[in-house]
Parts: C-alpha cells; structure tokens; sequence
C-alpha cells in the first residue's frame, strides 16, 4: 500500500461526522500526527439528523458557521401538546440555526485537513488488534485495500452503533437506550412559521415529532421515538398524514430526501476512556438527551477529545488521556447533565400510569420546553385534567413565574 496512508500516525480518529472532525482539527493543531477516516465515499452524506442546533450553542462554543452550510435561521420554537396547547418559547436555547449538513460535515473535515490531519473517506476501520487492553493494530480498508496502522491514541467517533464499541466488546450504554429516528425532507403548501415546531402527542408515543425549517417553503418534517417497533415508513406515513398542523403544510408527494437513523438516550456519561481509546460523540452518547440534540455537543466533545490526545502523544504519556473526563466536563459539562436530568424527568412522567396518554404528553412537554420546572411536575400533575383554556391559564402563571420568554395559547383544531 503506497502512499501517506502507510505513516507512523500517532492519533487514529474513527468517523468524520461533527466529533471525528473536531477530535482530528485539535489533534493535529496539538502537534499530532492524524489520520482522520470514514467508510463514507462522501463525507456528510447520507444525512442522518434533523440538522437543527441551538443558537446560543453556536454562540457559546464561537463556532464560525460558513454561511453556505446554513439552509435557515429560527427565532422561536412552537411545542404543540397534545394537539391542544401551543407554547411559543424565544428562551435563547429555543432559537435555531438549520445546516445543511451534508455542506457542514464536510466544511468541519476540510477544517481538519486545513489544521494538519490526513483525511480519508472511503476508508472503513476493519478489525482491532489488543494488547494489554489498549489496540496496538488497526487494520483499515482503504479503497477497498488493507493497511495496517498502529497509533498510539484512537479516537472513537464512528456514531451511535459504535464500530470500535462492537471490536472491543464493549457496551457503554444499553442498546435499547435508542431513539429511533425517521424523516422526509419535504416542500410545503405554503411559506412555514420561521420557527421549529415541536409535537408531544399520544399519536405520537414516548418521543416527538418535528418541523424544521430549511427554508420558507422547506422543512424536515420527522419523528423521534423510544421503543418503536413498527416500520419506520408506514409510522411517519400515518402520523404525517393524521397531525392537522403537518397536513396543513405538507403532502406526502412532495419529498426530497428520506432521512433515519438512531440517536441514544443515555445523555452525560463523562469522556468514556478504555485503554488508549478515547468515545466522542454518539459513540460515546454525548448529546443533550432530552431533545437528542447532538451535532455540536459530539463536535465540542471531540474538539476536547484531540487536544487531550496530542498532550498524550506529545508527553509521551498515556496517563494524560486521563484528562478526557475533566475536559469534556469544562466544555459541555454543564449542558449534558442538564440535559440528561430532563430526559430523566420526561421519563418519569410518561412513566405514570395514573394518566391519560394525552396528560402525559402535556406534562412530558411543558418539562421539554422548560415551561415548568422538573420538580413541579407534582403540582402540575392535578391541573392536567382541566379544560384546556383553564390549563393554559395555569401554564401562563407557571411560565411567568419562570419569567420565561414564552406564550401559551389554545388550539381549537380538534
Ligand atoms: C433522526 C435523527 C435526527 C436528529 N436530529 C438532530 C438535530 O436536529 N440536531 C442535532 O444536533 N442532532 C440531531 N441528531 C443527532 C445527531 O445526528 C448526532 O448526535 C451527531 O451526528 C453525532 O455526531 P458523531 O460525529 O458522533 O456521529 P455521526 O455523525 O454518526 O458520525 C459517525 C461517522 O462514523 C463513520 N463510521 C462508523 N463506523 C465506521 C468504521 N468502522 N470505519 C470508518 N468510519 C466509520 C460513519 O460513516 C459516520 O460518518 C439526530 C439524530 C437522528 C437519528
């Protein structure tokens, strides 16, 4: 095998999604010498998500977003529950960017290779030799060739199914702590609210369904879902056709694009380290986990995960790695465990079995969208059977105690 792919490469990363990117830019800014690979012949592409992140989340990382990877921009987010009560938030978090990720993840590995790393789709990692519990032998196919390479860090950043987990025997989260995603990039009817929208509802189970703007006339419309088991198509197909607010928008004979994929639950499990192997990303289930919102958690992770993996190499220390955890805490720490305590809280309320699927969904929801605070779930409980003008009164009054940017109002589409 000739060429660059035969060097002595001190940090192999494993995946060019948002974290492999991040974790091989920093590794090679750190002085190491990288290699950057993905099974993908396109990098970015197929796309996976609902491509949607935080604006504040751009803001706090001072992520420079080329403007040719933004499809739209949002300045509120609609939570529609149980097909009842509308709440309008403008709280910093619920203001969004759209990408085109298929534009965004291949910008963030071209980053990479500007900063130093060798990068290389088409690439997939095949086997793992150990040795004293770290991988000594990386056997890769390149090209539909084998090479082998010995670095002296990996990277894990190869998603939710991990492919270096499976090789290690390892499970660092339960594989049924999954939701399972399914999505139609679709043109509308008629120009959209420049605002996401987001659906709790018994139609649609423990999970939600979306609108994404990608544009006036454009939108990702999908749904997220723990514990689904029919197809994925014929349940996007009915809750698509049913919802008043999705049929109003959009027909089923308009799609672009069909979208799926996995997104786990598990939310902050620190910087997962085993032997010389640092988990970023999905791999490692670094996403805020009451939303699955995880592009730039996994790619802030990552960035951490490569500059403590060139400290490694350059001290000549393994023992360095063990820094991933307290730097994946400095960067996000903050917001993965807030994240992951209210996936915990929606959890426990669609858990009681004292209420109607529909009064879940309203609790579970006035939780997501931070409308109460988990702890009142209590107090809220009592109000959930009440007329529907009656219960937003009540939402109102919690919502300015919270002196939260956000309105309430009835829908009388049913
Ligand atoms: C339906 C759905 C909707 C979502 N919507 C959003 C959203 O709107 N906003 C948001 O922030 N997050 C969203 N997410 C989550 C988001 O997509 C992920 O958190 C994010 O992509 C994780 O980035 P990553 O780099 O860890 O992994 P990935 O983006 O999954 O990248 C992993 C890469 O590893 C490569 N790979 C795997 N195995 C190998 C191997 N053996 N050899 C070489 N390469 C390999 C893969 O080809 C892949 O490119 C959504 C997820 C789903 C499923």
């Amino acid at each position: 095998m000739g060429g660059k792919m035969d060097k002595d490469w001190e940090v192999l990363v494993v995946g060019a999604g948002p974290a492999g990117s991040g974790a091989a830019a920093a590794a090679a800014e750190g002085g190491a010498k990288t290699l950057l690979i993905d099974r993908k012949k396109e990098i970015g592409t197929p796309v996976q998500c609902g491509e949607v992140v935080g604006a504040s989340l751009i803001r706090q990382l001072k992520l420079r977003v080329p403007p040719q990877a933004i499809a739209s921009v949002q300045d509120h987010t609609r939570f529609i529950l149980d097909r009842r009560i509308m709440i309008t938030s403008r709280e910093p978090y619920w203001k969004s960017v759209t990408l085109e990720r298929k534009i965004f993840d291949k910008l963030l590995a071209a980053r990479a290779a500007e900063a130093g790393a060798s990068v290389q789709a088409d690439t997939r990692l095949a086997s793992l030799e150990m040795k004293d519990d770290k991988v000594s032998m990386a056997t890769l196919v390149h090209r539909g060739e084998e090479v082998v390479v010995r670095p002296k860090v990996v990277i894990a950043a190869d998603g939710a199914h991990s492919s270096v987990a499976k090789m290690m025997d390892l499970s660092l989260y339960p594989s049924d702590a999954m939701a399972r995603g399914i999505e139609f990039e679709m043109v509308a009817k008629s120009k959209l609210p420049p605002g996401m929208q987001i659906f709790l509802e018994p139609e649609v189970g423990l999970g939600y369904g979306w609108i994404i703007p990608k544009g006036p006339r454009r939108a990702n419309v999908g749904l997220g879902v723990i514990g689904l088991d029919e197809s994925r198509r014929s349940t996007i197909l009915e809750w698509a056709g049913g919802n008043p607010i999705v049929s109003k928008y959009f027909d089923l004979d308009q799609v672009l694009e069909v979208k799926s994929g996995d997104a786990p639950l598990p939310g902050f499990l620190g910087g997962p380290l085993r032997g010389n192997v640092l988990f970023a990303g999905d791999a490692a289930g670094q996403t805020l986990a009451f939303v699955g919102e995880g592009i730039l958690p996994s790619f802030a992770c990552g960035q951490g995960a490569g500059a403590v993996a060139a400290a490694a190499v350059r001290a000549r220390s393994l023992k360095k790695l063990e820094c991933y955890d307290r730097a994946v805490k400095d960067i996000m720490g903050e917001e993965l465990e807030r994240g992951g305590a209210l996936k915990d809280a929606i959890l426990g309320a669609w858990s009681d079995e004292t209420l109607t699927e529909g009064q879940r969904t309203l609790l579970c929801g006035l939780i997501m969208s931070e409308s109460i605070f988990p702890d009142q779930a209590e107090e809220v409980r009592q109000f959930l059977d009440l007329p529907a003008a009656s219960l937003a009164r009540v939402v109102r009054a919690g919502i300015q105690k919270r002196k939260a940017r956000a309105s309430v109002a009835v829908l009388r589409h049913r």
